[in-house]
């Protein structure tokens, strides 16, 4: 199976008309000439608010990433990070110098186990194989000129479904649905402890009445 398969369809369809907008295509004009004249420097960044952690120093994270490479059809070298935080989170940046570089929060690393960190892998850089970075999502938002109210809507939309498509790139990279479920569970709880059971039942149970809710 390859990755475009699982796409979710609405962030093709949006990711496709978004690419086409003017304030789309005018954020990243600038962005590419700002890269011309150099590299932003993201790696001296990374190495100052994080640790590059080697293959000497996390071979079972970079083992996993490894496979998540491999399963996504990728070819690019991969760098990743560890940054201290108490909370969860993981982020993939956009290619420079012909690296990719992927960040992890201690927490994160500390707290998901196998497949559930695999999972969180294979998500990061699935943002990566769909090319997500394409729309400068933080620029746009962000940025010196605000966008239309119309377009930042679309934007929120988009991601939203640009989140589903890596979400369902880390599911098949990690080929466990019970581990997917407790990464997802560990991730909107901040949960992580021996005392709590995980039931995959029940939990799905609350994405049903969520649903309901909608
Ligand atoms: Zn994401």
């Amino acid at each position: 199976m390859k990755p475009e398969d699982i796409r979710c369809q609405n962030d093709l369809k949006m990711y496709s008309t978004l690419l086409q907008h003017s304030d789309v295509i005018k954020v990243n004009e600038n962005i590419a000439r700002q890269e011309e004249k150099g590299p932003t420097g993201l790696r001296r960044h990374l190495l100052a608010i994080s640790v590059s952690l080697s293959k000497g120093m996390a071979p079972s994270v970079h083992k996993m990433a490894d496979e998540c490479i491999e399963t996504l059809g990728m070819d690019i070298p991969l760098e990743l990070y560890v940054f201290p935080s108490p909370q969860f989170n993981a982020m993939c940046f956009k290619p420079e110098e012909g690296r990719l570089h992927v960040m992890f929060s201690s927490s994160l690393l500390e707290g998901f186990k196998g497949d559930e960190l695999k999972f969180v892998i294979g998500h990061e850089l699935g943002h990566h194989v769909y090319r997500h970075h394409d729309i400068p999502i933080g620029y746009l938002l962000k940025g010196e000129n605000p966008v239309s109210p119309r377009l930042a809507l679309e934007l929120f939309a988009w991601s939203r479904y640009a989140e589903i498509s890596a979400d369902r790139a880390g599911a098949h990279c990690a080929q466990n649905i019970e581990a997917v479920a407790r990464a997802l569970f560990k991730l909107a709880s901040g949960l992580t402890s021996d005392f709590i059971e995980f039931d995959l039942q029940d939990f799905l149970q609350q994405v049903d009445e969520m649903q309901l809710f909608d």
